[in-house]
């Protein structure tokens, strides 16, 4: 019986994701025995958008009109396809963009800003064409990619992650960051998924895996004032990798409007 036909597409993004693939090491090994990795532009396999796949996985957003047309034929060839990473599942740091005049921008870094035809935002993949699965995270967790593989290679829902970071720490019996050194960690209001790898370290977790179910933006944003953050700073906290996932855009957009250390 012939494997499934595996595509790992590239749109705007720093190839983190693909990179962090490439280094699964002798897992890369194990599943390449379940699947035919067809599509690869970073080790060298190349065949056309609109080449039939049973799984397309898609690192990168969506910046350029030509982009809307690749992903497009992509969606249309592809049984299964699935965001790999913070760029193609909010629009990533790059999504910064929307909030500005990029044509000003533009105009202000290009002599000839005619050359250059892009949008003038950085969209999720989401935005444009069905995903069957978002994988969060900048870059994605190897862990969590062979996982949802296998789901879907043997029929069976992939497990969907929303817990918050600090519940990993739990886990792990970490001291919290915030409680015990006053930092200024994210982990109460990011998605899990990375096994809280930043606080374990005793760094502060800075929303690289996007926002987790339930949160309290307003809530957490006084706390990290009384930790002594000033209102813009708390804005810049929530706009980072995800700026764009609109927990977060909202939370930032909350502490720009709101005089909340005058209360
Ligand atoms: S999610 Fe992060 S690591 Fe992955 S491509 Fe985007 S910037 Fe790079
Ligand atoms: S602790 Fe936060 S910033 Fe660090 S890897 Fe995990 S989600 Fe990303």
């Amino acid at each position: 019986m012939s494997k499934p036909r595996v595509a790992i597409h590239k749109f705007a993004s720093c190839s983190g994701c693909q990179l962090a693939f490439v280094n699964m090491g002798t897992e890369l090994v194990e599943l390449v025995k379940l699947v035919d990795l067809v599509h690869m532009a970073e080790v060298g396999h190349v065949l056309p958008d609109d080449a039939e796949m049973d799984i397309a996985f898609i690192e990168g957003s969506i910046t350029t009109p030509h982009d809307v047309e690749r992903l497009k034929s992509i969606r249309e060839h592809s049984k299964f396809l699935i965001t790999m990473g913070a760029c193609a599942t909010s629009g990533g740091i790059q999504a910064l963009r929307n909030n500005a005049d990029s044509a000003e921008w533009m105009r202000s870094v290009y002599a000839r800003p005619e050359f250059i035809h892009s949008l003038s935002t950085s969209g999720a993949i989401a935005n444009y064409v069905k995903v069957d699965f978002e994988l969060w995270g900048c870059p994605v967790s190897v862990r969590q990619m062979l996982s949802t593989v296998r789901s879907f290679l043997f029929g069976v829902p992939p497990q969907i992650q929303r817990e918050k970071v600090c519940q990993e720490c739990k886990r792990r019996g970490n001291n919290c960051i915030m409680v015990t050194q006053g930092a200024a960690c994210m982990g109460p209001v990011t998605r899990t998924g990375c096994g809280a790898l930043c606080p374990s370290f005793g760094a502060p977790c800075y929303t690289c895996y996007g926002p987790a179910e339930n949160i309290n933006v307003g809530s957490f944003g006084r706390r990290l004032m009384g930790l002594g953050l000033t209102q813009e700073q708390v804005v810049r906290k929530f706009s980072s990798i995800n700026n764009a996932a609109p927990a977060f855009s909202d939370a930032a957009k909350l502490f720009c409007s709101e005089p909340w250390m005058e209360e």
